[in-house]
């Protein structure tokens, strides 16, 4: 069996040096926020490209934060509408509608999966005041297109770099293109940690300071407390992982860019629709995402083979009971990749057996 994703094996690969780390931080007698989360803060915000990185309990967390900290700088007011994809992942939407924002939702580019200006443009109104985007699938935001948009229109632009570790747009990093960005490391993200984790990043001082503060229950200094804060750090044991792990992400994301490759090469399936790869090294291939109007046989032939697959996402947001207020909206290509899409299994420490097994599963598939 070629499992969609082996963390054992993952993990396995880091050793043993993760475990001397571990063991380091275990051993140093301070676990939330010490020298190892100013460290890979520190780290991070200049892998990024990014003045500000501020450590936090998990992706959503730290999404909701920078909404919330807009609200609390003024910038942004309970109410306001935020732009947002239509095929996310519900974490997205679930931030903004945690900071008291209402998300309003728009298609995707149907080549791409990713926000685009049209789409932005198709869903902008007085009320809207910011625009959320997701680096989907591990594929960066085009980040200049929609600054200038946001810019253009004054509106404040945020990151969902949940799935964009790494990736890139014209040599700039996801992480860096909006206001802010809030990343995850959950285990199974390009960057993950064990358990969980997350950051927001950002060159904006003032917004660096109030998430900072915001997270830690409000308070820069013990027991003085400016604001009503939420508890959302990031660990020490976390952070020590983490920032052992960066020193590798972008040879580990290369190596997913070369089975990408082998995948778009030597998948040769008419009823498959292959992702599009943008250009050369940006992609950062969080997920493998091919199409077919025969998923549930695809993906049943694909377990006969013994290739493990996921679907991401099969029930999009606006279809959810939690968002029954969408009512009856309809968005045909949101709708479409919810209905065909696949995921295939893709991560760096595949052997050339497994690779080429998977490829030659999806070409035996026939109706
Ligand atoms: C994983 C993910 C999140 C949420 O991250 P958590 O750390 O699980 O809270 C948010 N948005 C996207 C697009 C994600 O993939």
């Amino acid at each position: 069996m070629i499992p969609y994703l082996d963390l054992k094996r993952v993990t396995d690969s880091f050793e043993p040096g993760l475990s001397k780390v571990l063991e380091n931080a275990v051993k140093s007698g301070w676990y939330i926020r010490g020298k190892e989360c100013e460290k890979f803060e520190r780290e991070f915000a200049e892998f990024c490209g990014v003045k500000f990185c501020i450590g936090v309990a998990n992706g959503l967390e730290a999404l909701t934060l920078i909404f919330k900290a807009y609200i609390q700088m003024g910038r942004l007011h309970v109410g306001d509408a935020v732009i947002v994809p239509a095929n996310t992942y519900i974490a997205s939407i679930l931030a903004v509608s945690e900071a008291g924002l209402v998300p309003v939702l728009t298609d995707p580019d149907p080549l791409t999966y990713n926000l685009s200006v049209e789409g932005v443009k198709r869903a902008l109104s007085p009320k809207v005041k910011a625009i959320l985007a997701v680096d989907l699938y591990g594929r960066a935001i085009p980040g200049n297109a929609l600054s200038e948009f946001a810019k253009i229109h004054d509106l404040i632009l945020v990151e969902d770099a949940a799935q964009g570790h790494g990736a890139l747009e014209n040599h700039q990093r996801a992480g860096s293109f909006g206001d802010a960005a809030g990343f995850s490391f959950y285990p199974g993200k390009n960057l993950g940690a064990l358990g969980d984790a997350g950051a927001v990043t950002t060159s904006d001082p003032e917004l660096a300071s109030v998430v900072r503060t915001l997270s830690n229950y409000g308070s820069e200094q013990k027991y003085v407390n400016i604001l009503k804060g939420v508890n959302s750090r990031l660990d020490e044991l976390q952070a020590a992982i983490l920032s052992y792990k960066l020193l590798r992400l972008d040879e580990d994301n290369a190596k997913r860019s070369r089975i990408a490759e082998k995948y778009l090469r030597g998948i040769l399936n008419p009823l498959v629709i292959l992702p599009n790869p943008g250009k050369p090294g940006e992609h950062v291939w969080h997920v493998f995402a091919v199409r077919s109007s025969y998923r549930k046989a695809l993906q049943d032939h694909l377990t006969k083979y013994g290739v493990g697959t996921l679907i991401h996402y099969p029930i999009p947001p606006h279809r959810q009971n939690a968002y029954a207020e969408f009512g009856e909206q309809y968005f045909p290509i949101a709708e479409e990749i919810a209905e065909t899409e696949l995921s295939l299994p893709l991560y760096a420490q595949m052997t050339e057996n497994e690779i080429s097994k998977v490829i030659e599963a999806v070409n035996a598939f026939h109706v």
